[in-house]
Formats: C-alpha cells, structure tokens, sequence
C-alpha cells in the first residue's frame, strides 16, 4: 500500500521556482545529488567506526552513476547511511532549513538561483530542473525496512514500502524528454571530471556491458600534496563545502606540525554571502579526524570575526568520537584554531598590500573582520592594522591607521574620528570645519561596529584614537571675522537654553563652526550622538537626548542677526521660530529625525515666499 503526501506550502515554492526559472545551468542537479550520495557515505563511514553493532560492512563505500538511454533514466545510487521513512518524510517533503522563505523571496526579486540554490540547502530538488518523476529506493543503516518513494515535483509524493538488499539509496531519474543528453556517457564523464573530481569516495560511471569506470581520483584533497592539485579542484571543493558557485578569493592549504598535527584546507569567499548578518545561521569548518568526516559546522574551529571563512580541518590527534560538548572545551581544538588564525591574519596582510585586491575583500567581509577589533583581544592591533577606513583625506580610496599615521603632523597624538550612518552626511558634518582648517585628518566611521570597536581599541601604535567631540578645545580656529556682541549673544544663548530645555541639555558658543550657524554635539565623556541612535534603534534606552549640546557659532552672520534682533521685544517670537528652524538644520546634518517637520516644512516655506515677494 503506498502512502500520497502533500509537499509543504514552501517546497511547493521553491520546487516552482527551481523548475522554472533555471535553464542555463540544469547540469548542477548532478553534483548536488554526488553531493549527497557523498554526504550519506561519510554519514555511515562515521558510524562504522564509531558503532559497528549499528551498521555492517557495506563494503567499499562507493557512487555509481548508471545512465540508461532507451528509458531515458539516469539513476545515482550510493550504498552509504539511507533513509528510513522519516527520513524520506522529514528530508525531502520539508525543508527544515531557515532563511527559506528568505530564499523564495530573494529569488523573486534576482532571479538568479544558481548561486543560491545550493546555499540553502535545497540541493535535492534540482532533480526536478531535469526529471519529471524521480523515483527513490533506499534502506537505512540498522533497519530491516526499504522504502520507495516517488514524485512528479508538483503533487507531493508517494511512499511505500519495497525490498532491497544493500544499505544505501538510490536516486532514479525519469528525464524530461529536452534532457536526454544526461543519458550520454561522454558527457557525464566530463561533468563528474568537471565538478565532482574532489569527492573523496570513487564515483564510477555504470557503462552497461563495458562494465564500471572509475571517474574521480576519490582522494580526500586536503590530505593529498599542494603540489598534485590544480586550481580548478581546489576550486571544485570549495563549491562543494561552500555550496557557493563564485571562485574563492583566497585559498590557503597546509599542514601543521609539532605538538599538534593537522591539516587545514580553507577559503574566502569572492562574494558575500545572503546570511552573513542571520545571528541563527550556523558557521563555522568542517571537522575530520583522519579523513573520516566527524562534524560540520565547527563554530569552535573559528573565531565569530571570521565566519565568512569556509574549510575543512584534519586532525588525527583528535579522538573520533569527539562530541559537541568535548569541542567545547578540547584544548587541542583551541590551539587549532589558534593556529589557523594567525595564518589567515598572516595572510591577509601579505593580501592588503595590494589595494585593487583586498578591497574586494574587504567590501564582502570587512565590516565582519573588524568585530575582531574588539573581540580578540590578543590579535586586536593587527585586526585593526588590516581595516580600511573612509577618511577625509582620502577620496576613492579606504585609508589604513598605519597610512593615516604617516600622513599626520609630527606633533599630532590622536587618531580622530567621526561616526554616522553615511560617508558622505558625515563628510560635511559641521564639526569638521576646525579640523577641516587645521588640515587634521578625521576618519568617517559609518558601520555601528565602529562604535565597539573604537571603545576597545584605545590606542593604534602609540596614537589615541579618539571621536572628535572628545578632542581638546585648544583645537580652535584662528578668527579675524566679525563676532557677535558679547552682550547680546549671552542674552540669545539664555533664551535659547529656555526655548529648547526639553530638547538639548545645553545651548552655549562655540569656537570650531565657520560656515555652519550651528551644530549638535555631546558633552565630553559621554556616548555620541550616532551610537545613541544606534542604540535607541535597537530598543537599548530610550531617553538619550538628555546629554546633546547645541553649539552656536557667534561669527555666524545670521547668528549675529538674532543676536541683535533680540534688543527689540517684538522681534522675539520670530527669533524663536529662526532658532527652532536652526535647531531642525542640526539634528538633520547629524541624520537625526527633526521634532516637527509639519512645522519646519511650513516655516520654510513661509521664508522662501517672502524672500520672492520683495
Ligand atoms: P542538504 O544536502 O543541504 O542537506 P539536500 O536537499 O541536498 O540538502 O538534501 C536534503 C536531505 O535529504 C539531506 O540532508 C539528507 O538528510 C537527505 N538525503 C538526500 N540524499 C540522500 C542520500 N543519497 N542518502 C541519504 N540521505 C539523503
Ligand atoms: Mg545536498
């Protein structure tokens, strides 16, 4: 009796969009069901050795491909762990994943699957971009029962119970009569040569009477020597273990000896990936012992700073069967990792000599690396050494601290910088403007890790790194202008401290401001105004304000005109309604939402009738 079920809602979507929107790169169905057969391999390799009453000797663990012309089926059978009927329910009638949805909606706006299909692990149902039916017949490890299942991709599936002698699973493909070309050896050998070659078991190619031809070398390609591997494998693997089909932008191989011995095979992605910022979204390396595949995902192999980084470490000092909880704490895994950070900081370096290069880099991964800044703190100065930074001195290009320093006057101590949510709002900042005539240099700051880090990370090489609210007052302009009255402009700070003692804490003058009238700032020592929103974005606090100080510039022409303006009464509420405007201009200069922008809106439009009607 077999047994009909529905896909859910969200295979059902992704199964239509598979199918319909990828034509050009169909062949990808056959690696990720290799993919699979592989994966199922080292699942039962695992428990061979780890519980053998479990699982018998299946023999050589093996992939054979069998293409079959006149029925136009192409069937890829693996004798590794199978599937009992959960499995088939759980595995391939859901998709248990996060960030699908994610996925369905990413895939409506780009359409462009092929570098994303793989990512979310929804490998199996490519099967469907070529086969109109796929039939599966499979037994899992320690179980009596088989299973056939079977579906056309659009109605669900069916289950029913089957014989099969052998542990593993088969994949049957009804090929859709277009894809025919799948039943063609020559042109199977070449796709399995092309993108299954560093699959570590053999992968024969069934040729009917001709007998089984072995495909691959079917050699674990970490453990085999740099010298023997090409670029295009190591390039195979690493969309293998990435599920990434973009070249790796770095790739670094070797082996570790001493008191501890293991081998590392690890990437940098040339693109970012979808989920880099998804907090639930599990990273981290594979784990072998000895070849043998242990676990993946190994958060503990890899510092959160550098989760972009993909791999595969091998280490025949670990117990085989290490368990989550033992990864936690096991020494060895810590001086691993130890290992394999200062090699990839090692080599970033050696990367960010070239400009043209790691800004490839670092535009994918460098807001990333920088949380290193204030993680690590054994590795933060050459963390910090490594980012690149907007500056107002440099144009198009990122400046390093190191180049930042080299530029600076010999009797400047401090590394100053600025925070906001945008290069080019912080570039014309009016707290600049004394920096800006002293030929200081400050960095703009626009990622809300900048905010941490700059909290950690006190000194670079003997420098202060330090936000230019919290620089000195002797950083003052040299004035020959006109100031305002001293009498009269006291008088309009009073009053604007009475109008605005709900907005700011403090209104005084200020000597920094030429072309601005005014501009918002916090008293010394206290968080800036760009980490305040940060954080009240984020529903951390909610009244901030408190510590904001509006700074008046008494050189200002128009500061000096409601200065004056003040020494006649009915002038007042007119003063007032110019400050609040003024108030307005600040908070929209700092990127901060204004109070009332009916009223300012109103206002201004109000000023430019008049200033016409004359
Ligand atoms: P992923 O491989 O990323 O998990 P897939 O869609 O490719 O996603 O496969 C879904 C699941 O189906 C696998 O995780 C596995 O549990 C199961 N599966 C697929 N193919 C096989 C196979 N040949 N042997 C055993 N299990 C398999
Ligand atoms: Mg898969």
């Amino acid at each position: 009796m077999s047994e009909k079920m529905n896909f859910k809602a969200e295979v059902n979507k992704m199964l239509n969009i598979v199918v319909n929107s990828l034509y050009s790169e169909k062949y990808i169905f056959l690696r990720e069901l290799i993919s699979n057969a592989s994966d199922a391999c080292d699942k039962l390799k695992y428990l061979m050795l780890t519980n053998p009453k479990a699982a018998k000797n299946n023999g050589e663990l093996k992939i054979v491909i069998t293409p079959n012309a006149e029925e136009n089926t192409l069937k890829i059978a693996d004798n590794g762990i199978g599937m009992n009927k959960d499995d088939l329910i759980n595995h391939l009638g859901t998709i248990a994943k996060s960030g699908t949805s994610d996925f369905v909606a990413d895939m409506k706006e780009n359409g462009s699957a092929v570098d994303l299909i793989g990512q979310f692990g929804v490998g199996f149902y490519s099967a469907f971009m070529v086969a109109d039916k796929v039939e599966i017949v499979t037994k899992k490890a320690g179980e009596e029962k088989a299973y056939k299942w079977v579906s056309d991709g659009i109605d669900g599936f069916e289950i029913e119970e089957t014989q099969k002698d052998e542990i593993g699973t088969e994949i049957k493909l009804f090929l859709k009569k277009e894809d025919k070309d799948f039943t063609d050896t020559i042109y199977l050998r070449h796709l399995i040569t092309t993108y299954s070659d560093h699959i570590s078991y053999p992968i024969y190619l069934n040729l009917g009477k001709d007998g089984e031809e072995k495909i691959n070398q079917g050699l674990a390609l970490w453990a085999r020597n740099k010298s023997e591997i090409t670029k295009e494998q190591y390039k195979d693997f690493y969309q293998h273990i990435s599920h990434n089909f973009d070249e790796p932008w770095l790739t670094m191989h070797f082996k570790a000896e001493g008191n501890i011995e293991y081998s590392a095979l690890l990437y940098i992605p040339s693109q970012q990936p979808y989920d880099l910022f998804q907090p639930d979204k599990k990273q981290g390396l594979k784990l072998y012992v000895n070849k043998v595949f242990v676990s993946d995902k190994v958060e503990e192999l890899m510092p959160n700073y550098l989760r972009f980084v993909k791999g595969v470490v091998d280490s025949s000092d670990l117990p085989l069967n290490i368990s989550r909880e033992m990864l936690q704490q096991n020494i060895l895994i810590e001086k691993i990792k130890h290992g394999i950070v200062s090699r990839l900081l090692k080599d970033l370096k050696k990367r960010a000599e070239k400009y043209d290069d790691y800004i490839k880099f670092w535009n994918n991964f460098g807001i990333v690396l920088k949380e290193g800044i204030y993680e690590d703190f054994a590795n933060r100065e050459e963390i910090a050494a490594l980012s690149l930074f907007a500056s107002t001195k440099t144009k198009d290009k990122l400046t390093t601290l190191d180049a930042y320093i080299e530029r600076m006057p010999k009797e400047q101590q401090e590394i100053y910088y600025i925070t906001g949510d945008d290069v080019n709002i912080l570039a014309n900042n009016p707290q600049l403007e004394v920096f800006k005539q002293k030929g200081i240099e400050v960095l703009l700051l626009v990622d809300p890790i900048d905010e941490f880090w700059t909290q950690m990370l006190l000194n670079y090489k003997g420098k202060t790194i330090k936000h230019i609210a919290q620089a000195s007052a002797e950083l003052n302009f040299d004035r020959k202008e006109q100031k305002a009255d001293q009498k009269q402009f006291d008088k309009l700070i009073s009053e604007m401290s009475a109008w605005f003692k709900d907005d700011v804490a403090k209104v005084e003058g200020t000597e920094k401001l030429t072309s601005s009238p005014v501009s918002l700032t916090t008293e010394k020592g206290q968080m800036n105004i760009h980490l305040e929103r940060l954080m009240r974005n984020h529903q951390q606090q909610t009244a901030f304000t408190s510590s904001r100080i509006l700074e008046i510039n008494p050189y200002h022409p128009l500061i000096i005109k409601m200065a004056e303006a003040l020494d006649n009464k009915s002038k007042k509420s007119e003063v007032e309604k110019v400050a609040k405007i003024l108030l307005d201009q600040a908070k929209i200069a700092e990127g901060e939402p204004i109070k009332d922008p009916s009223f300012y809106s109103a206002t201004i439009s109000d000023y430019i009738l008049k200033s016409f009607s004359n």
